[in-house]
């Protein structure tokens, strides 16, 4: 997807991740948040028609080749554009299970599922301020669970994202306030385990 980027539709209605994220939180979440990152995306790319025809991935990792005027704009909204696309993606109403593939590869890496999902956890609760909690494959091939802040994208490391939970407060706060961890435990039940499936597929 390239320049003018747009706000993406999701694939449920915004209350269709209840009781686990409320629909307020959804629509204000996408309409607004995501919004306002796609329209300072756009507009600072508006006056620098080179860059409009590199996808959003390439722009965020080749970020130390952009002007320096628009490389911590393009940095913040653009890393916000492409990680609230992925995450609209890898949520879903539908109770999914990870394929086969992709669990030998958490117990390969992490000695069993479940020890994946309390590292996953523990580093999303941990995670000091904004920002989100990362599953990535490394260009190893090697999966490693870390968390980034404000809206930085594995992709500017270099590593491929599989997954990613947002814990800005705004992903949350109406519902859950102050309670992080309860948030954290409530997402598990909606994780579209079908699309992180088939994105680390993609990325192998
Ligand atoms: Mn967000």
């Amino acid at each position: 997807m390239k320049y003018p980027y747009t706000l993406p539709s999701l694939n449920y209605s915004y209350d269709a991740l209840e009781p686990y994220i409320d629909s307020m939180t959804m629509e204000i979440h996408h309409t607004k948040h995501h919004q306002t990152y796609i329209n300072n995306l756009n507009l600072a790319l508006e006056k620098y028609p080179r860059f409009q025809n590199m996808t959003i991935e390439e722009l965020l990792s080749n970020l130390d080749q952009l002007p320096d005027d628009i490389k911590t704009t393009i940095r913040n909204n653009g890393g916000g554009h492409f990680n609230h696309q992925l995450f609209w993606q890898i949520m879903s109403p539908q109770s999914t299970s990870p394929d086969d593939k992709l669990i030998l590869a958490l117990e390969e890496n992490f000695g069993s599922f479940e020890n994946f999902k309390h590292l996953f956890s523990e580093t999303a609760l941990k995670h000091f301020g904004s920002g989100w909690a990362w599953l990535i494959l490394t260009p190893e091939k090697k999966l490693e669970v870390y968390s980034l802040p404000n809206q930085d994208s594995p992709l500017m490391r270099g590593d491929f994202p599989i997954m990613g939970l947002d814990v800005w407060e705004h992903a949350y706060y109406l519902k859950y306030q102050n309670r992080r961890a309860d948030y954290i435990q409530a997402w598990w039940n909606i994780v579209n385990w079908k699309e992180i499936s088939d994105r680390y597929q993609k990325y192998l």
